[in-house]
């Protein structure tokens, strides 16, 4: 697995960029020992003739271990071909390795043919996945194609938790009790028969079977506040018995996670920030950043950024490796600030939180203090004891604004404004209206109308 050898003296170019440098690096440097740096790509040992590594001879020419493409003797000798082998010693690299192997076989086809000839059964079997040979006798053989361990199950009805009465279910977490119990048709639990004994109670058995509760966004309030407390309180009787804590009974779900000291710190953020970085790409985790910052008011957002600014910005780095390969960079300042401006762009990103970025230190877009004369305006407003009102087309939107509603709420809009052309509504002083532009047509007539 020798890489050219290139370079002017080989007269051998067809690796190399217009600067003259070879676009994979090669030759590489003499390493003694292999170096795990903190991303997914290591320096491999590559000893030189001096520390006993060999030498040998290719196309004429000598060539050393710098020239040596990673490589895993058994897999070239088993399927002999040459195959790249790069060594993922780190965790990070699983949501990589996942998106790989099931993004499906590159392959492209030409061809050429007579004008108005479209063979179309021919482009359709053209057009099908491609299976290799080493898929196709794995189907043949009837290999299992996937499995799932441990089975997952989803419960949706908390009610069927409560009915659970013996006093080993008082133990449980809503998540655990698929571990123990299964749901039967007749609509009742029962016991697993299968599974590792429990100490201490005779007749329960424990299989691998998880429970997972239903994700919930922060913004649907009580549904994410109770989701807290099912991770928390074992074995409830009622959804009463779940807002009781320490003998009160609270009358929201967000005041029993307040009083078991739930909400007092970022945990929950961190936490959701720790299990993003391991499975989303570092967009679907800026997204995940901005709606944290945006809904879920964080005490402390500049110690997420922190923490996290590695992961959200793990794709640009790449981006300009590959733009630069032979800059050998690493994070740095450019690249974080690069993250936080596509943070701050982000689709609905005015961010709540965007000064305690901005204490980062790095440079950043501004906005264009809109959020900022709006509030003036509203405060001038009901500071005279005047309705002031502020609308917008989407609630996500609404929440950004003091006391903002949706539009079709606060005016109290027909549904379905297409059918009704003559829309009329009540009305205040003034009317901020975020994004105007996405509402329909008919929506701001019903309002003119109404003025
Ligand atoms: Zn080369």
């Amino acid at each position: 697995m020798i890489h050219g050898p290139c370079g002017s003296h080989y007269n051998y170019s067809s690796c190399h960029n217009s600067d003259g440098k070879c676009t994979r690096q090669y030759p590489r440097d003499f390493v003694s020992e292999t170096i795990t740096g903190s991303d997914s790509y290591p320096l491999y040992r590559r000893r030189s003739p001096a520390e006993g590594g060999f030498t040998a001879v290719v196309k004429g020419h000598q060539v050393d271990n710098r020239w040596v493409v990673p490589y895993c003797p058994l897999l070239t000798k088993a399927f002999n071909a040459r195959i790249n082998v790069e060594y993922c010693h780190s965790v990070r690299s699983i949501k990589y390795v996942c998106k790989y192997i099931n993004k499906g076989t590159d392959a492209a086809m030409f061809g050429i043919r007579q004008e108005g000839s479209v063979d179309e059964i021919q482009d359709f079997h053209a057009g099908r996945v491609i299976i290799s040979s080493t898929e196709g006798p794995w189907h043949i053989f009837s290999f299992p194609i996937y499995e799932r361990f441990p089975a997952i199950v989803i419960f949706l009805r908390i009610q069927q938790w409560m009915w659970l009465r013996d006093e080993f279910s008082k133990t449980l977490l809503y998540t655990d009790v698929p571990s123990y119990y299964v749901w039967t048709k007749k609509n009742t639990w029962a016991r697993r028969k299968c599974g590792a004994n429990v100490e201490g109670y005779p007749g329960v058995k424990k299989d691998a079977t998880l429970g997972r509760v239903f994700t919930v966004p922060p913004s649907r309030q009580e549904c994410f506040y109770l989701r807290l407390i099912l991770h928390e309180v074992s074995g409830p009787t009622s959804y009463n018995n779940l807002r009781t804590v320490n003998g009160v009974l609270c009358d929201t779900f967000r005041k029993a996670c307040l009083r078991l000291g739930l909400l007092e710190d970022d945990s929950q953020w961190d936490a959701t920030m720790a299990e993003g970085a391991l499975l989303k790409m570092p967009s679907a985790l800026r997204h995940l950043l901005t709606t944290i910052l945006q809904v879920c008011e964080p005490s402390d957002p500049k110690s997420l950024w922190d923490k996290y600014k590695d992961f959200l910005s793990e794709d640009i780095l790449r981006e300009a490796q590959l733009l630069c390969p032979t800059m050998a960079l690493t994070f740095n300042d450019e690249i974080y600030n690069r993250a936080l401006i596509i943070i701050e762009n982000l689709p609905k990103g005015r961010l709540r939180c965007g000064p305690c970025i901005h204490q980062a230190g790095y440079r950043i877009n501004g906005g264009t203090g809109k959020t900022f004369e709006t509030k003036l305006l509203l405060a001038e407003i009901r500071r005279h004891g005047e309705v002031a009102l502020t609308v917008a087309s989407s609630g996500i939107a609404a929440i950004l604004l003091p006391g903002g509603r949706t539009v079709h709420s606060t005016f109290k809009l027909p549904l379905d404004l297409i059918k009704t052309e003559t829309a009329v509504c009540g009305i205040a002083k003034l009317i901020v209206w975020d994004e105007r532009t996405v509402s329909p047509k008919t929506a701001l007539e019903a309002v003119n109308r109404s003025l």
